[in-house]
């Protein structure tokens, strides 16, 4: 059998017209693969031979079942049907119709006529197949692309949508198509002044691509603006006459939030690099303050009004130390590291900041358990999440309230950290912070710790604040709880692994500092800011203890050397005007080991050494220190062996 022959199935009831059509087909050169008399045979037929073309007789019998089983045939199978027919009324044609035929033989047959009819349709409708398969690749496309996709005529009216246009738009398809693509693709600009072009009618206009100005708003159906990117092209046909416009936008509030992170980020950077490079100046000049005020206050009495304005100094150079950290904290510059610490020591480092922070229309309650058990923390990131939990209390309370910070040990069993996800068994130190503010509802609580996620203006609030705090918690191995009521308030637990206390962690209980005094003991004290060396070498001499200060490395070897090495302690800046505190120790630890060491700095993690500083645990005091702090870090110093 010749493959390329068409196939072609005849419906016909009379057996002799059969026949001869049989006969005609195959001189013409076409392949019949049946010849059969019913519909329900037709329908067989088909399904099972599959032929090119079906010659359907429109009257089976006395019925009119030709046209029920080209109807059939061309819904099940997509086979072309041609009917032959002895009638061509009205009434009968209307109805086949309906079968869609791809033309009609009227009886009795003309060879010509048949040749014909038979070639036309198998054209037409190989014609229809490859434009069916080209207009579903395209629709495939452009419900597959992630872009939303519209496109016009030449009025601007819509002619299709993709489903991405459908999402950004909330127009379905269906509701868009014949609209004008204006009342679909509604557009404003970020700040509403700057006039945004319509940019289909701008295509239509100049016959020229457009994309759309930075900044545009897509209002979407339900009055949501979101952040678009855009453009819009001609279409044109082969002869290049323009037929309409292919918009292609897409939804860009990732992008932008990304963009917003990036700069917030480089901003951070900016102000970190900044802060660090101040804070270790600052400090300095903030030591000297202070330490100055000290070294007066004891010779006046209380009364007088020089004792009340130095104390005013005092006072301000505290507020100034406070600020120095708080920059710093914000900067996020500081790597973690993790130390054994005391909550109840740095929330009470932090309430004068808080306090001010918050302002004096909150009321602050502290309730700190008495001998917490200590923590394995990172204090830089701790007054962070100090800070950022009170500010979102204050925001909580703009008509003010009560903010409360408590620490308390909750010991977890195998049962009730079953109820959490997150809660383990164990023993911890909870941190919980209240407040009597406007509290969240359900829909709020679920999403606090996403990014970006927040309910407050836009420029009052980023989103970011519990984000970050939700990181740091995890950091730390710890988890956060929240509890929360609509206008009762809310509290957020946060818990961390108790540690046992460290006997040396500094409680913030100030010994009184007659008995921290020296005993005649020999220090070497190596400070390159002239400020601070004239009055701590005073304030060490005025303490019991033996003094020898120099300014630089040359000169603290020389004393070292010719005091041949009897120090009990070498008490250093980390930066030494370019040289390095920690060399210098390591130097004079090489020539004498038993020798105790105490460093400091105004911020200790921008020096280069940082890392030695932390391997080998020196003992570090922070500056700017107050005396009492000196006093009791070089007692702990002086226990310390290297
Ligand atoms: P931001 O403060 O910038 O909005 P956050 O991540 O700190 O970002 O907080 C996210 C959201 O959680 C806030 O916008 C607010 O809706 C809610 N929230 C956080 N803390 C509280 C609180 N103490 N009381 C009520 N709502 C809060
Ligand atoms: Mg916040």
């Amino acid at each position: 059998m010749n493959t390329d022959k068409k196939k072609i199935l005849v419906v016909e009831d009379e057996h002799i017209i059969a026949l001869e059509i049989q006969e005609r087909l195959e001189d013409l050169g076409y392949h019949v693969t049946d010849s059969v008399r019913s519909k329900e045979a037709a329908i067989q037929s088909t399904q099972s031979n599959r032929p090119d073309l079906v010659l359907m007789d429109i009257m089976l019998g006395d019925e009119m079942g030709g046209l029920d089983a080209a109807e059939y045939i061309h819904e099940h199978y997509d086979i072309p049907v041609v009917f032959l027919t002895a009638y061509s009324d009205k009434q009968t044609l209307t109805r086949a119709k309906r079968a869609e035929p791809y033309g009609y033989i009227l009886k009795p047959l003309d060879e010509r006529e048949v040749s014909s009819s038979i070639e036309i349709s198998l054209y037409k409708h190989e014609m229809e197949k490859k434009l069916k398969a080209n207009e579903e690749w395209l629709s495939t496309t452009l419900n597959c692309i992630g872009d939303a996709v519209i496109t016009t005529d030449r009025k601007g009216s819509i002619v299709s949508m993709n489903p991405g246009a459908e999402k950004l738009t909330g127009w379905s398809q269906k509701e868009g198509i014949g609209k004008n693509i204006n009342m679909v693709f509604h557009i404003t600009n970020d700040n509403e002044t700057e006039w945004v072009n319509d940019p289909v009618g701008t295509v239509l206009n100049t016959g020229k691509p457009v994309s759309l100005t930075n900044n545009t708003l897509l209002i979407a159906k339900n009055g949501k603006k979101i952040p678009i990117d855009d453009n819009a092209a001609p279409i044109r046909d082969d002869r290049g006459k323009l037929n309409g416009v292919v918009l292609v936008f897409r939804n860009i509030t990732e992008k932008k939030q990304m963009e917003e992170q990036l700069r917030q980020a480089c901003k951070m950077d900016a102000i970190g690099a900044l802060a660090g490079g101040v804070a270790h100046d600052f400090n300095n000049i903030l030591t000297a303050i202070r330490g100055t005020t000290e070294l007066i206050l004891p010779d006046l009495a209380q009364q007088s009004n020089l004792y009340q304005f130095i104390q005013q100094i005092q006072d301000s150079a505290d507020q100034a130390a406070d600020l120095t950290r708080k920059l710093l904290v914000f900067s996020c510059n500081k790597p973690m590291s993790f130390e054994v610490l005391d909550l109840n020591v740095l929330i009470k480092n932090m309430t004068n900041m808080i306090r001010r922070l918050i302002g004096e229309h909150i009321k602050i309650k502290e309730s700190l358990l008495q001998d917490l058990c200590s923590v394995k923390a990172d204090k830089g990131t701790l007054e962070q999440i100090l800070l950022n939990m009170s500010m979102n209390a204050r925001d909580a309370m703009p008509e003010g309230g009560t903010l409360t910070i408590e620490t308390k040990h909750v010991t977890i069993s195998e049962k009730q950290s079953s109820l959490s996800t997150e809660a383990r068994p164990g023993h911890f130190v909870c941190l919980s912070i209240t407040d009597t503010g406007v509290g969240m509802h359900k829909k709020t609580l679920e999403r606090i710790f996403e990014p970006f996620f927040t309910t407050k203006k836009h420029d009052k609030g980023t989103g970011l604040g519990l984000a970050v705090i939700f990181g740091i918690v995890k950091e730390h191995n710890g988890w956060i709880e929240v509890k929360s009521k609509p206008a009762t308030g809310t509290t957020f637990n946060i818990y961390f692994e108790a540690v046992p206390k460290h006997p040396d962690i500094e409680t913030n209980k100030e010994l009184p500092i007659q008995s921290l005094k020296g005993n005649g003991e020999r220090i070497l004290f190596v400070e390159d800011d002239k400020k601070v060396r004239t009055f701590m070498e005073k304030a060490l001499i005025k303490n019991n203890f033996i003094t020898f200060a120099a300014a630089n490395v040359k000169e603290a070897m020389e004393v070292f050397d010719k005091e041949n090495g009897s120090f009990d302690l070498v008490f250093s800046d980390v930066e030494l005007s370019g040289e390095s505190g920690v060399e210098l120790v390591e130097t004079l630890l090489a020539k004498k080991p038993d020798i105790h060491i105490l460093l400091t700095s105004g911020y200790p993690e921008y020096s280069s050494k940082w890392s030695d500083i932390q391997k080998k645990a020196y003992p570090l005091l922070e500056k700017p220190y107050t005396m009492v702090a000196l006093l009791q870090k070089i007692r702990t110093a002086m226990k310390t062996k290297i």
